[in-house]
């Protein structure tokens, strides 16, 4: 009587039970993470259209997990629904401001995008974690950018705008992430002070069709709303062409650089503007 039913649950089962195992190694895994030092950050440039010069960089996670090289896209929402990624989140700004402050004296207007999550905000310390850091580093608040998306503001409103806005107060500049992919885009950039756009790559890979539309829409904005754009994901010499005659003042993506190791964005740092 038993004999078919319960295997079939079992198999059911099976699938579930590995994707929660996997939550919980990766949730356990995550917590000593930094003690044995398999967190690094890398460093994605981000250049201006015209002359290719770096004006920021864009600080992206790695996880190097004994053999494994775990992607954010994995660990960052385990990271979130656990809470690791506050304690992690400090740790990642510290890093940037360590190395704003490692910057050669002739890089001192290059920036560092930071991208953080709703649950680092929603911290009661967030605000003041962060001032912390920047006087410690003696980092001028204009050099960091917090990334946020849109989905950001769609809960506890009033709050994070709060915090955000005295943040901006303070010099640190905000960057809208993702741009077009969320439900609420429009109402953010009309609600807030945006000084970034970053349009998402989806519409920069299909800039030569629809895509192009939302590109043009965002830099007819930009004028009213007083924002900057940024299109990331661009890939191709005819992308960063097209974007360029369109008048993308900013450009990121694997076109003009892959994320670098610390030491070889140092390097092209160094060379860029002690030359
Ligand atoms: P994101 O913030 O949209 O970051 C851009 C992602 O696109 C990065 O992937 C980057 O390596 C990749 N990318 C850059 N240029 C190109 C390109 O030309 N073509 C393509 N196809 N991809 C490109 P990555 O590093 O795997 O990060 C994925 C996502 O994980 C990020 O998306 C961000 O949402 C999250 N993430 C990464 N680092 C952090 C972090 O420090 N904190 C938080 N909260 N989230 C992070
Ligand atoms: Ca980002
Ligand atoms: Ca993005
Ligand atoms: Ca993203």
């Amino acid at each position: 009587l038993k004999g078919k039913q319960p295997q079939r649950v079992a198999f059911y089962n099976r699938e579930l039970e590995t994707e929660l195992l996997n939550q919980v190694y990766l949730q356990e895994a995550l917590k000593s993470a930094l003690a044995k030092n398999e967190m690094r950050l890398v460093y994605q440039p981000i250049v201006e259209a015209q002359s290719g010069r770096i004006v920021s960089l864009e600080t992206l996670l790695r996880w190097q997990c004994g053999d494994d090289a775990i992607p954010p896209s994995l660990f960052i929402p385990v990271a979130e629904k656990s809470g690791s990624i506050v304690p992690l989140g400090y740790w990642i700004i510290e890093e940037a401001c360590k190395t704003l402050a490692e910057l050669p004296p002739a890089a001192k207007e290059i920036a560092l995008s930071v991208n953080v999550s709703i649950v680092q905000l929603q911290d009661a310390a967030f605000i003041d974690k962060v001032e912390q850091l920047l006087t410690h580093y003696a980092i001028a608040p204009e050099r960091l950018h917090l990334e946020v998306t849109e989905s950001l503001f769609h809960e506890s409103q009033t709050e994070i705008y709060a915090k955000v806005s005295y943040l901006q107060d303070k010099g640190v500049r905000i960057s809208i992430d993702d741009f077009g992919t969320g439900y609420s885009s429009l109402s953010v950039i009309q609600n807030m002070r945006i000084d970034f756009v970053k349009i998402d790559r989806s519409f920069v890979n299909n800039i030569d069709d629809k895509g192009l539309a939302v590109v043009q829409a965002v830099l007819t904005m930009s004028g009213t709303f007083g924002y900057e754009v940024i299109a990331e994901g661009v890939e191709t010499a005819r992308q960063a062409q097209t974007l360029l005659n369109f008048g993308v003042p900013l450009l990121q993506g694997y076109y003009f650089s892959q994320p670098l190791e610390k030491a070889a964005m140092l390097a092209r740092v160094v060379e860029a503007t002690c030359a």
